[in-house]
């Protein structure tokens, strides 16, 4: 009996198993044969500022709809995207469709107005990649002052020199670089230091589990602060959780509360009511 038992979870994950590399292959497949234009679009949500309840800022999200595939999240398709080495064409589609798309929009606002997008560490690790991201500054005009460019904070431990390189030469352009879910990686205080990062982003799964992690979320502001960083709150999806981060002096939010990511369309309707009503 133990014997047949054992003989169905083996077939089970073994199947389960071979699911997950058909799947990946298929997404796989379809990542190769995209027409990015076609299949790729860029969502916008807001981040507001805690203190003036203005939007200040914007994270640009990548959606695909795959003609043989359907949707499918960045959750899924990135890691695959950076496994299979197509992160650097789709990365440098993403960084010239928001530079492009986010250009009026900033420029039309008087406040410094910043615009985050999403970095893969395979990115920071090309040695073209400062060259490459100047170049399509250049090619679209977009201020490097009002760009912000979001790394995980296992990118940010990487022991990479060429990793770290990049950062500090992106820096240099007046681009300012982000900790992306910080407090799931191990990032020392000591790497952070000498990192020139600007802004922590708070993981998600703190806010969302406020109850039990208020210790962690202060912790993770003090030490911020202490080390003259920004501070954004991901996730944010109540009022009691917003109210929280206020008290704590959280600097950022962002999250369904205020608006889930938009298409540009809807994205812009959304900043015109905010300027209106605040
Ligand atoms: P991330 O950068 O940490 O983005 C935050 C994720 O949380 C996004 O998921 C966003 O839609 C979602 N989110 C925002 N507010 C809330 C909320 O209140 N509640 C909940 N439950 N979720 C919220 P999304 O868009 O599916 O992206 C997942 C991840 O995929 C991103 O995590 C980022 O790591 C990656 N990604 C997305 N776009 C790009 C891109 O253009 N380039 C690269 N390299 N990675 C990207
Ligand atoms: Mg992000
Ligand atoms: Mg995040
Ligand atoms: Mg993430």
């Amino acid at each position: 009996r133990a014997k047949s038992r054992e003989g169905n979870a083996f077939e089970y994950f073994s199947k389960k198993f071979g699911e997950a590399v058909k799947r990946e292959f298929r997404v796989k497949t379809a990542l190769q044969q995209a027409d990015y234009h076609q299949e790729f679009i860029m969502n916008y949500q807001p981040i507001i500022n805690v203190e003036t309840n203005h939007v200040t800022g914007v994270e640009a999200l990548i959606r695909w709809e795959s003609p043989t595939l359907g949707g499918v999240s960045p959750g899924e398709f990135i890691p695959i995207a950076e496994k299979y080495g197509y992160i650097h064409s789709i990365g440098n589609w993403v960084l010239r469709q928001v530079c492009t798309e986010m250009l009026a929009l900033t420029q039309k606002r008087e406040a410094a107005f910043t615009v985050s997008i999403n970095v893969s560490v395979q990115q920071l690790e090309s040695d073209t990649c400062v060259e490459n991201i100047k170049a399509i500054l250049a090619e679209t005009t977009f201020p490097a002052a009002h760009l912000i460019l979001e790394v995980t904070e296992e990118t940010s431990i990487s022991n990479s020199t060429i990793v770290r390189q990049s950062i500090n030469d992106l820096v240099k352009l007046g681009i300012r670089v982000s900790i992306d879910d910080f407090g799931t990686g191990y990032s020392s205080l000591e790497k952070l230091h000498r990192l020139s990062v600007h802004e922590l982003k708070i993981d998600q799964s703190f806010v969302q589990d406020i109850e039990n992690t208020t210790g962690i979320v202060e912790a993770i502001i003090a030490m911020g602060k202490s080390l003259s960083l920004q501070l954004v709150a991901e996730g944010v999806e109540t009022q009691e959780q917003f109210e929280f981060l206020k008290q704590t002096k959280c600097d950022y939010v962002q999250g369904y509360f205020f608006s889930k990511p938009l298409p540009l369309d809807a994205f812009e309707k959304y900043l015109n009511q905010s300027q209106q009503s605040s």
